[in-house]
């Protein structure tokens, strides 16, 4: 492998996702797979998980588990509605990890998916779940009938099987991912993202008008033609996914799933995402989980309030006391009012970017670090717990792109101690458009 291929196989993650009919227990097998690993990432308390991708890694492998369970319906739907989100969910991963219940054995809605992955060529591996005991497994070797090779027999409920279909699913799994397309260098990957209506398109077209290029060859790998190379402010940006912006699946049922999906997937191949919201009406609860999920992703942000021309002095004033409410906990993020419509701040986005974009990758050595960190300590002491008084005892920054630090600690520290120190980082280090991760180490 050549350096730069390398560098590639390190930054690009196979998408793994997990689809199959509603209850046969995907949400389940996943949380099983993502193991203690999720549950002990102690770094952003109190937020709402609505991410459908999750990190994972077997044997020294790392993907991306993207989990279909929570939005698929869990009424009894057709099986043509469930076909057509597996196919969404296919399109967007390098393979599958196929789920049956094998108590009830095979449906006609588990034969519908089965078609779709047929025909999408995808690499599967199939999972018979719900095999708590040998007495169901006879049940699973039914499942050799639908042609999709060697069925696993798993229970993702106490953890039987599991690390079989792991060591099977990172056999099928490419080297590198085709739909997360990463490569090194070359015009930095931006997100639109926003709620339905809030005027992603509009502003991709604005973007967009002047020149226009479908990128689809990517280091000699076949992708969807999904996303265009635009020149904002004279510099190239490739923007993410945006034939999931032009295409509008508004009636469908299921649309909503499907947007969110999109939105999410186009989320993990950003590095920045520019936020769109409708600066005309109330700030709801749909751009606020936009927004956490990017934070989540780790990705850099840039609030953009379009429509910003049916906005008058009064609506102003609301929107700052909405921002006051509601979006402290982004207050990092640059933002800029626009107009889709009428063009107005349009070209600020590429500068705002950039600001995020830089704030995203910045490094802290570790002597100025812990040179911080000793003056934090020494002003502002973690409050005395039971007697005793948990301090700092080093730090470092592991990564960047988004800044994430480790605090070596003499004892667990309260969570509010830790956004004193997030505060405190962002206001000597800036950081700005970027989520901050800390991750506390206690010494036992
Ligand atoms: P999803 O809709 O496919 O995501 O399914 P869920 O993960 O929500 O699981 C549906 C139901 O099946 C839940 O009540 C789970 O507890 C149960 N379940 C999941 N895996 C197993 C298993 O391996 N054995 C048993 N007995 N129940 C399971
Ligand atoms: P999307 O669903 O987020 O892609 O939103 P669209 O781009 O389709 O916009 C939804 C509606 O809002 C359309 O009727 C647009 O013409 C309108 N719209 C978008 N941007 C603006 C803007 O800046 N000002 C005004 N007045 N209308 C806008």
């Amino acid at each position: 492998m050549t350096i730069a291929e390398t560098a590639q196989a390190q930054s690009t993650r196979p998408v793994v996702a997990v689809v199959g009919r509603p209850n046969v227990g995907k949400s389940t097998l996943v949380n099983r797979i993502l193991g203690r690993r999720e549950a002990v990432v102690q770094d952003t308390p109190g937020v709402t998980r609505d991410r459908v991708s999750y990190d994972a890694n077997w044997a020294g492998r790392e993907f991306v588990l993207v989990d279909t369970g929570g939005w698929i319906a869990k009424a009894e739907g057709m099986s043509a509605h469930i076909a057509e989100q597996a196919e969404m969910a296919i399109q967007l991963a390098d393979a599958v990890l196929f789920v049956v219940d094998a108590k009830v054995g095979l449906t006609d809605e588990d034969e519908a998916v089965v078609k779709v992955l047929r025909r999408s060529g995808k690499p599967v591996v199939l999972a018979a779940n719900k095999v708590d005991d040998e007495r169901v497994e006879a049940e699973a070797s039914s499942l050799w009938q639908l042609g999709l090779g060697e069925p696993y027999p798993v229970s993702a409920l106490h953890g039987r099987g599991s690390g079989d279909l792991l060591d099977a699913l990172v056999k099928v799994l490419p080297k590198t991912s085709a739909v997360e397309p990463d490569e090194v260098g070359g015009p930095h990957r931006v997100a639109i993202v926003g709620k339905p209506n809030v005027g992603k398109s509009s502003l991709l077209n604005r973007l967009a008008s002047a020149q226009r290029s479908v990128v689809s060859d990517v280091s000699g790998t076949t992708v969807d033609p999904v996303d265009e190379l635009v020149t904002i402010a004279g510099e190239p940006f490739r923007l993410i996914d945006t034939a999931g912006i032009r295409k509008r699946v508004k009636e469908a049922s299921g649309s909503e799933y499907y947007a969110w999906l999109r939105t999410q997937a186009a989320i993990e191949r950003s590095e920045v995402c520019v936020v769109v919201i409708d600066a005309s009406e109330p700030i709801s609860d749909q751009d606020l989980k936009i927004l956490s999920s990017v934070e989540e992703a780790g990705r850099a942000m840039v609030v953009a309030f379009n429509k910003w021309d049916l906005t008058d002095e009064e609506r102003h004033r609301y929107l700052g006391r909405e921002i006051e409410q509601d979006l402290q906990t982004w207050k990092w993020a640059p933002t800029v009012n626009i107009s889709a419509l009428t063009g107005r701040n349009v070209d600020k986005i590429a500068k705002a970017v950039n600001k995020s974009l830089a704030g995203w990758e910045t490094r802290v050595s570790t002597g100025k670090l812990n040179a911080f960190l000793g003056r934090i300590v020494a002003a502002n002491p973690h409050p005395v717990r039971g007697g005793k008084q948990p301090r700092i005892l080093f730090g470092t920054q592991a990564q960047n792109r988004p800044p994430t630090f480790i605090l070596f600690t003499s004892g667990l520290m309260d969570a509010g101690y830790v956004r004193f120190v997030e505060r405190k980082l962002r206001e000597e280090f800036g950081f700005e458009g970027s989520p901050v991760h800390i991750q506390v180490r206690a010494r036992a």
